[in-house]
């Protein structure tokens, strides 16, 4: 199976099509058809027909598949739209192909927490710290 170069939870730009210069991020990829699923783009509305009293249907909206080709990634480091390119490196004492930006070099196989984890880890924190004041 050829290797994608994308990977799930990835920032891409869309380059091609009726969303040619959005960013998303992805949500899945379908590796045999060199497919992918990119958050908010290539939005599809599929009609739903009600099954029972909770289930009421109507229209649902939900990304569709772009082809990988169509993407390009957006560096967590510069920001730049790039495409990336593959390195040797080593990553704990072991030789491995990495992902990296060709524009700053950096690794694109680190993930750091999204903005959104963090923001919820905050927020439980100071719960926390807000209920032991209590007395
Ligand atoms: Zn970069």
């Amino acid at each position: 199976m050829a290797k994608l170069s994308v990977k799930k939870g990835d920032n891409v730009m869309v380059i091609s099509g009726k969303d040619k210069g959005k960013v998303g991020k992805v949500l899945k990829v379908d590796g045999d058809a060199n497919r992918i699923y990119v958050e908010g783009i290539n939005i599809i509305s599929k009609s739903k027909k009600p099954r029972n009293a909770q289930d009421k249907g109507g229209i649902i909206k939900q990304e569709g598949t772009i082809h990988v080709s169509n993407v390009l990634h957006v560096c967590p480091e510069c920001g730049d739209v790039v495409r990336v390119k593959h390195e040797l490196r080593d990553v704990n004492g072991k030789q491995k192909s990495v992902r990296v930006c060709p524009k700053c070099g950096a690794s694109l196989e680190e993930k750091k927490p999204s903005a959104k984890k963090a923001a919820k880890k905050a927020a439980k924190k100071k719960s926390e710290k807000s209920e032991k004041k209590e007395d």
